[in-house]
């Protein structure tokens, strides 16, 4: 069987930069029609430029604005989404943010903001994503499944972050809000994973590898000792949002090179 998800719409949240980015550029190779998401007026030219991109290689898609955070902006999204492509076959819920700071002095805003973009943000696409799908029903021209929903969460939905509470609280429930989806939606055939990501070359982290001393230390977490890039996430978004996949849902998969085999316990912890 061929990776393809041609003849399908792919709506990927957060996409006008980074791991977002990367995956739209590897569903639209794989034939997808993909919407790229941006947060506001002022990120509309990063979109424009990766759509650019994607379309110079003779891929489609359209670009959408949406604060995932606000419930009128998804709603306003999916309705523009539908009324232009027709359906949502594939929903990446892949924006997201950080906002770090020792505990005892995180601010409500930064807790709020956090929990606002990675989890509201992605329960309020995953459950306009859902509607839709069963509004279209099971289309075999199309996929197997009724539809697909890949969360991008984190390493951080298992290894505690000290300094990053909001953060880590925010990928852990998406491991919940991915298996509940899972389970309810089974039987629709509505496959449901999260793509863990390890360390990824993107600008929310930039800090973590733009200078060799910060690499280096990176690196040391890293059993196969190199940061990983967006088109490594892309190739896996690709295979689980196909009909390969088809029979793996309520899965997170780790992508990590290595990383939650805790490096520093190869030398006897
Ligand atoms: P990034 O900063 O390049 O991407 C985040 C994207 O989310 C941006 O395009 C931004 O515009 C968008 N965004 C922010 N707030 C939004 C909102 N309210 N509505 C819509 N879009 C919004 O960083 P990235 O590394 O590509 O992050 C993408 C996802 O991957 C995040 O969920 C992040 O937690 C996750 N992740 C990243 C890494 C990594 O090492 N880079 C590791 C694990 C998980």
């Amino acid at each position: 069987m061929e990776i393809s998800l041609k003849n399908q719409v792919a709506l990927i949240t957060g996409s006008s930069s980074g791991i977002g980015a990367g995956i739209a550029q590897s569903m639209a190779e794989a034939g997808a029609t993909v919407v790229i998401n941006y947060p506001s007026p002022g990120s509309e030219a990063k979109a424009t430029d990766i759509l650019k991109g994607i379309t110079d290689k003779g891929g489609n898609g359209i670009i959408s604005q949406c604060d995932v955070s606000k419930e009128n902006e998804v709603l306003r999204m999916f309705q523009d989404v539908v009324s232009q492509l027709g359906t949502v076959d594939i929903l990446v819920n892949n924006a997201g943010i950080q906002k770090d700071s020792k505990f005892t002095e995180m601010t409500l805003d930064q807790w709020n903001a956090v929990i606002n973009v990675n989890l509201t943000g992605q329960f309020l696409c995953a459950r306009e994503a859902i509607k839709e799908f069963l509004r279209r029903g099971i289309d075999p021209s199309r996929s197997v499944a009724c539809g697909k929903i890949i969360h991008i969460s984190s390493v951080h939905e298992i290894i505690p972050w000290a300094g990053h509470a909001n953060y880590a609280s925010s990928k852990g429930a998406i491991r919940m809000l991915m298996q509940t989806l899972a389970q309810e939606h089974g039987a629709d055939k509505i496959r449901v994973n999260s793509i863990c990501p390890g360390a990824i070359q993107t600008p929310i982290n930039t800090n973590a590898w733009d200078s060799e001393k910060s690499l280096e230390a990176l690196l040391q977490l890293i059993p196969y000792n190199r940061i990983g890039q967006p088109a490594d996430i892309g190739n896996l978004a690709v295979f689980l949002a196909s009909d390969m996949a088809d029979y793996i849902t309520g899965a997170s998969i780790f992508i990590d090179g290595g990383m939650t085999t805790f490096e520093s316990f190869s030398t006897g912890g």
